[in-house]
């Protein structure tokens, strides 16, 4: 990210964290002349998430940033496939979707491309991290950053990913709903392979399930989605990563197609669904993964990250202008969002029955005693506890 000063005493709207959700937020308020940091401390060193269903292209639309996004070498995504519920794949080709293609995405490039956009609009970007906060007697927050400095903020936007910094300075929980974990790993192209299709493959095994997409630059993301008591099966997370694959006979065949070997160690990410237990407050609201996450089967986490900074930048703008419950209007439509989602996530589950007895299977069991519903109340009844 670019360094540019930013001088206090007061901003509108603060905005911490600077992938889709803040960026999006900042593009949005930045065009109604409001004014707006966007601090990023790069605290995401791997930024994983690749996939932008062809239902993005109306969000990608209102920001402004389709036409690049093609220019600039995202890989176009011409279906989805998945071996669930029985060892087949079956797919959807995206010829026949009404938006058209979807992308496979070089990520760094994307975040860039975002925050590029909200400076180009008018907000300012800062590279320095939230280290601490504290509610102003008038209103707002002074915001505590790296190095000494401080910054007051009228609103406080928290896009600050799975971490939710700002919302946990503020006291406020996570609620998980699971433990799932993403072993990451990344083929590069053997000279000699033959044309991949550009379509994204999902693959259930007993202990998890592979997601595989190509990726610019001629890589193969390939990642295997477990939980984390489950993750090294005991032995050397490499090993594990491979014994695993060599289980699942469509994406082992596809990476063996596309490369040689993993371009290094498989990355552990975390990739548990989990939720604030609310998503704003006085002043504040808190933006894609800082409010909630989602299973990265649903892949649709940047799509709603940037729909929830568009919501939130005219929720703030409604707030600076008078409307006392914008806030609040704002964090109520985001837990309808999640109750859809726990929803959606209970169906995609149930469709999968082929090792009822496997402990990941178990877990994710919609049964009335077991689903989701369930077991986020009794972990809301406990951290509230
Ligand atoms: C394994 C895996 C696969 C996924 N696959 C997909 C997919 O295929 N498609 C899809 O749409 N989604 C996918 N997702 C989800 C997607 O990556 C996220 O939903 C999306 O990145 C959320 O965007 P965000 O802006 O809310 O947060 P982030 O992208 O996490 O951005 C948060 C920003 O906040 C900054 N930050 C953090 N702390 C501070 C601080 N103290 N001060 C200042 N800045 C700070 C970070 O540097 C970062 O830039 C996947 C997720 C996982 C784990």
């Amino acid at each position: 990210m670019q360094r540019q000063s930013f001088s206090p005493p007061s901003t509108d709207v603060v905005i911490v964290g600077g992938g889709p959700a803040g960026a999006a937020a900042a593009l949005m308020l930045a065009r109604s002349d409001i004014s707006v940091v966007l601090l990023d401390g790069g605290q995401q060193r791997l930024a994983v998430g690749e996939t932008l269903p062809p239902a993005v292209r109306p969000v990608l639309d209102s920001l402004g940033v389709r036409a690049q996004l093609t220019d600039e070498g995202h890989c176009a995504s011409v279906g989805s496939w998945s071996a669930w519920g029985s060892a087949e794949p079956w797919g959807r080709d995206f010829i026949f979707n009404r938006f058209g293609h979807g992308w496979h995405l070089d990520r760094r490039r994307f975040d860039a491309l975002l925050r590029a956009a909200a400076r180009s609009a008018g907000a300012r970007l800062a590279h320095a991290s939230l280290v601490a906060s504290e509610p102003l007697p008038a209103g707002g927050f002074r915001l505590h950053l790296a190095g000494g400095r401080h910054l007051d903020a009228r609103i406080v936007l928290d896009a600050s990913g799975r971490s939710a910094v700002f919302a946990r300075q503020r006291g406020v929980r996570r609620i998980a709903v699971d433990r799932m974990v993403a072993l990451v790993g990344y083929v590069a192209r053997r000279p000699d392979a033959g044309a991949e299709p550009a379509a994204s493959l999902v693959e259930a095994t007993s202990a998890g399930w592979w997601y595989s997409a190509p990726l610019p630059q001629d890589r193969l993301i390939v990642a295997f989605m477990t939980d984390a008591d489950l993750a090294r099966g005991g032995g050397d997370l490499t090993d594990g990563w491979l014994d695993r694959l060599a289980g699942a006979q469509h994406t082992a065949a596809r990476a063996l197609r596309f490369g040689a070997g993993l371009a290094g160690p498989p990355v552990i990410v975390s990739a548990v669904s989990g939720r604030l237990e609310r998503f704003g407050g006085a002043d504040w609201l808190a933006l894609g993964d800082a409010a909630a996450t989602q299973d990265p089967l649903s892949s649709e986490g940047i799509l709603l990250a940037m729909q929830s900074g568009i919501d939130g930048a005219l929720a703030a703008r409604q707030a600076l202008h008078g409307e006392s419950d914008a806030l609040a209007g704002a964090a109520k439509r985001r837990e309808a969002v999640w109750f859809n989602y726990l929803d959606e996530r209970d169906r995609n589950y149930a469709a999968e029955r082929r090792w009822p007895k496997a402990p990941f299977w178990q877990r994710r069991s919609p049964e009335p005693a077991q689903g989701s519903r369930h077991i986020h109340r009794t972990q809301e009844q406990r951290s509230s506890a």
